[in-house]
């Protein structure tokens, strides 16, 4: 008999498959180029292509009206990346922006400890998975999962296992305890993934930022640091924003922008950068609210990920054990990647940590007076914290589809929500003359002051159609000779391939249709 061990590297070898699928189509399509490719790249940074850019800015501004413009009481900033150096001692990332990092002495390569030791974690969750999976299919109809699970033997096992381990790392990381980490490493008999070796170095960690200088000449330089995330640019604009906005808490502040980090570990295409972006908000509440506005942005944030439709079972949470220095509670909202179950989105109650550090280093009172209360506060804070990065490669791996024809041919198609899409549509003329190349010009003119539209003219129209499919396009509209006697078009439907016939006047109210903004974020 097979064991799990077998179907498990099965599973993960169809996955990066899958994943190395998602990379090339990337590249092929226009979505997403290695950065400054002609001198071999450089490790972990991209560009965004002409298709990636265009997907990128959709997905920033899906999240932005769901944010700003769908809330009253949030209002969207800019900060600049740099910023006063005292603010990253204020936030404590000059002191604890570290990663604990191992290296192998054997392979030479380098890893983040808390990662091997929650990698082994998750496979005794999945290993628990399958004895759920096997009772299910052994019981069919009359499966009780939860009763499974709270009295099988070897599930029980697993998940105390699991969280032992998880518990005990979370408190030796907290007390800074890297000698239990690498003992636990050893102990659970942690192998470099790689190649098998279980020669490690001791634990030591790493700062993540990045620093830069600023003058002009190097006695003069004042040392900065590149942004290791947007948040603390909201935090010292807090009391601008209350004062010239009028906000009255329970208020937010979202803002959209670059940050930096140092990744030590970065070998998942866009999963981690060490130059990428963030969409966050600070939502800033009265002190002793803050666990109920945790749960109202944890429910909201999770219903915008499934507006998207790109599956309820591929997100789920997964609350902290080890808090950052700045928290009292904090979950993430993990995503199905081709490579597993991981981070997407951060939600973490922050306490009043940052306003009271910027309080005490810049000297200034950073205080909200609440006219109901009488009394001034140094609010609390709710954050939500997605990476726009990461946003695109669940979207973009979500979506890409191998689907069998009748003919038995295989199409692929990358399965974008319309509103997402980089091109609404493409328009094609039948054939190169009769004067329909004119009429689809024209086509193309009127559509583009509503929508991102292209012309394309080169090779058979079935080709065409499979390019645009591939491309993430949702609709192709065609001009043929029945066009020219009666002002009609076929308009064919990515998804479905179905084909309809409309007039022209029509086809911009039929594409706006799939885009309206109410329909996919109610
Ligand atoms: P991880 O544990 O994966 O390193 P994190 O907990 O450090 O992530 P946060 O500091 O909470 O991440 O940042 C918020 C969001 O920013 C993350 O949920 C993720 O989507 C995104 N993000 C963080 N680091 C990177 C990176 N190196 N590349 C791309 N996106 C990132």
């Amino acid at each position: 008999m097979l064991s799990w061990r077998f179907f498990y590297f099965c599973a993960m070898a169809k996955n990066e498959d899958q994943f190395k699928k998602v990379i090339s189509h990337a590249k092929e399509y226009g979505y997403i180029f290695g950065s400054s490719e002609i001198y071999d790249g450089l490790s972990a940074v991209y560009d965004y292509a002409q298709n990636g850019v265009e997907l990128k800015n959709n997905i920033r501004e899906y999240w932005w009206r769901s944010m700003v413009y769908m809330h009253q009481n949030i209002v969207g900033i800019d900060a600049a990346i740099l910023m006063h150096p005292t603010t990253w001692k204020a936030s404590g990332h000059v002191d604890a922006f570290n990663d604990p990092l191992i290296d192998n002495k054997d392979s030479k390569k380098r890893y983040r400890a808390d990662v091997l030791i929650e990698d082994y974690a998750e496979k005794l969750n999945i290993k628990a998975k399958k004895e759920i999976e096997k009772a299910r299919k052994r019981f069919g109809d009359s499966f009780d999962e939860e009763q499974f699970v709270s009295t099988n033997p070897r599930v029980l096992k697993y998940h105390s296992q699991q969280r032992e381990v998880l518990e005990r790392m979370a408190r030796s990381l907290e007390t800074e305890n890297l000698t239990d980490v690498k003992a636990l490493i050893e102990e659970l008999g942690i192998a470099d993934p790689e190649t098998g070796s279980k020669n490690w170095t001791e634990v030591r960690q790493f700062n993540l930022m990045f620093g830069t200088k600023l003058g002009a000449s190097a006695e003069s330089a004042t040392d900065l640091y590149l942004r290791p995330e947007t948040a603390q640019g909201i935090f010292v604009n807090f009391l601008n924003v209350q004062k010239t906005g009028r906000m009255k808490i329970p208020f937010g502040i979202a803002q959209t922008g670059k940050a930096f980090r140092n990744e030590i570990v970065a070998r998942q295409f866009i999963f981690r950068m060490r130059e990428f972006e963030q969409m966050e908000m600070q939502f800033f509440v009265r002190p002793g609210e803050e666990m109920k506005w945790y749960e109202y942005w944890k429910e909201t944030r999770l219903k915008w990920h499934l507006s998207l439709g790109l599956g309820e079972e591929n997100y789920r949470f997964h609350d902290h054990e080890k808090l950052a220095h700045y928290a009292n509670a904090a979950t993430d909202i993990e995503f199905n990647f081709p490579f597993g179950f991981k981070e997407l989105e951060g939600i973490h109650s922050r306490t009043d940590f940052d306003l009271k550090a910027h309080e005490e280093y810049s000297g200034k009172k950073l205080q909200f007076f609440d006219p109901e209360m009488n009394e001034s506060y140094v609010p609390y804070v709710v954050e939500t914290s997605i990476g726009l990065d990461r946003m695109f490669l669940a979207v973009l791996s979500n979506s890409l589809q191998e689907e069998e024809l009748e003919d038995g041919s295989t199409r692929t198609l990358l399965r974008l929500p319309n509103i997402l899409a980089p091109v609404k549509a493409a328009v094609l003329p039948l054939v190169k003359k009769d004067g329909l190349q004119e009429i689809a010009q024209e086509i193309v003119d009127t559509l583009k002051w509503d929508h991102n539209v292209i012309y394309d003219e080169k090779d058979a129209v079935g080709r065409r159609y499979r390019r645009q499919d591939a491309a993430g396009t949702p609709f192709c509209i065609t001009v043929d000779h029945q066009t020219k006697e009666d002002s009609t078009v076929t308009i064919r439907f990515r998804d479905s391939m179905e084909q309809e016939r409309i007039p022209i006047s029509e086809i911009s109210e039929k594409i706006k249709k799939s885009l309206s903004y109410k329909e996919w974020l109610q």
